[in-house]
């Protein structure tokens, strides 16, 4: 099946310059959002892992639906000041100025091996930071899985250099 037909492309949006990759319209196909968490199933079951974490807010529906299916817990990776609990958090570079995303500190220890799932790549900003945030939790990143990757954009490779697995379903370009 070719998830691609199923991206929606939007022009300059949300802002001038921006080719956004609409995910809506794969999730409101049936084969098409099935074929897609059975493929990430398919390449999670080659990775040792003991939790699957989601990166807010898209990368949640994909990887609940991963984690019901490989039976594994769930971790929300949230933006700052959504979690109630003691957390964790990361600071990263925005195109302007910073963000900073958040865990629940009694979410990961040191005996886990992570999935983080998110539905696109661009820049690895956010990637790295979830990276980090799971390292600052002792726990061990053991890859990514990615819908989408804008494979002209360096996120994939900066990942790489830090010497972690990256999995993508599709690749677009990010203009
Ligand atoms: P980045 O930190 O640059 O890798 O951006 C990744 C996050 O921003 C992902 O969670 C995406 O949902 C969102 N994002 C970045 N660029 C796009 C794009 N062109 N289309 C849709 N979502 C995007």
């Amino acid at each position: 099946m070719n998830l691609k037909k199923y991206i929606r492309s939007i022009p300059n949006y949300p802002k001038q310059g921006i080719l956004f990759r609409d995910i809506t319209s794969l999730l409101e196909h049936k084969k098409a959002f099935h074929f897609t968490i059975q493929k990430m199933k398919e390449i999670s079951k080659k990775i040792p892992h003991t939790k699957i974490a989601a990166i807010e807010s898209r990368g949640f529906v994909f990887a609940s639906a991963l984690a019901y299916l490989n039976k594994k817990p769930l971790v929300l990776l949230r933006k700052k000041g959504k979690l109630p609990g003691t957390t964790i958090s990361q600071k990263f570079k925005l195109e302007y100025g910073m963000d900073t995303i958040e865990v629940h500190k009694s979410s990961l220890n040191k005996k886990d091996k992570v999935i983080i799932v998110d539905d696109l790549i661009a820049t690895g900003g956010t990637a790295l930071a979830a990276a980090k945030l799971v390292s600052k939790c002792k726990a061990k990143v053991s890859a990514f899985i990615f819908l989408i990757d804008l494979f002209d954009l360096p996120g994939t490779k900066l990942l790489q250099s830090h010497g972690y697995k990256t999995y993508k379903l599709i690749n677009f370009p990010g203009h």
